[in-house]
């Protein structure tokens, strides 16, 4: 289990939270994208991106130019949100309306990765994460291009899960209320591919 610290104590509905690395591990897994939030020059920022995981670290890319790669590479404090809906949860009253989601949130600060041979394996692993067994086919990257690209990696050591699951939880006097309840499953799925 990690450490749970005061900022990763989850506070609302508590049963649904887990500090379990191995979820944590497949949340992350199956989450094509994440925020990254930070605060720059006093004020909060969050920015979506992409990100994947090598054991007990998150990895994220980007060109050396960009705000959010020299915020991370700078030690800035980082909070990274991911977020799986799972279904829309459809109660019998207004106020139970829910969503099934499996969540996940970090806390922490990266270090950059700058070895041209961790670089290139690192970024295999994107390729592999997003398309298995594709990156044995293209084109590796050269000297320069990993020159350019910003590497970073993100210790899983302060972090949360929260999932929601089931039917929607009404109250008793509204079971009999005339109105389909249930729940719509939500799911993001890879489509036929397009030639391009
Ligand atoms: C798809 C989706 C829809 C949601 N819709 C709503 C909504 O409409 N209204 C609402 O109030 N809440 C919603 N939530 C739940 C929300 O994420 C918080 O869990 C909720 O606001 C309760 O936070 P808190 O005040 O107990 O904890 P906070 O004090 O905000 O958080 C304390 C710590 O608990 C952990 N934590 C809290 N929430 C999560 C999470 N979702 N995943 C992982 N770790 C977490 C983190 O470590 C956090 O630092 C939704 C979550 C998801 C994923």
């Amino acid at each position: 289990m990690l450490a749970t610290t005061e900022r990763t104590t989850v506070r609302q509905r508590p049963q649904r939270g887990s500090h379990d690395p191995d979820l944590i591990a497949a949340i992350l897994d199956e989450a094509l994208t994440c925020t990254v939030a930070f605060v720059d020059d006093g004020r909060p920022v969050s920015i979506p991106t992409t990100h994947w995981r090598m054991g007990e670290r998150v990895l994220f890319h980007g060109g050396m130019g960009s705000r959010l790669g020299r915020m991370m590479a700078a030690g800035a404090d980082l909070c990274v949100t991911v977020t799986l809906v799972d279904g829309l949860v459809l109660a019998r009253s207004a106020f139970h309306h829910s969503m099934n989601y499996r969540s996940v949130v970090l806390f922490g600060q990266a270090e950059e990765i700058s070895g041209p041979a961790e670089k290139e394996a690192a970024l295999a692993a994107l390729i592999e994460k997003l398309t298995p067994g594709r990156y044995a086919s293209v084109r590796p990257p050269t000297q320069k291009e990993l020159a350019a690209t910003r590497l970073l990696a993100l210790p899983i050591a302060e972090g949360s899960a929260k999932v929601r699951s089931g039917p929607p939880v009404d109250d008793e006097a509204d079971m009999s209320w005339p109105v389909w309840a249930g729940v719509v499953p939500v799911a993001v799925v890879k489509g036929e591919p397009v030639a391009g």
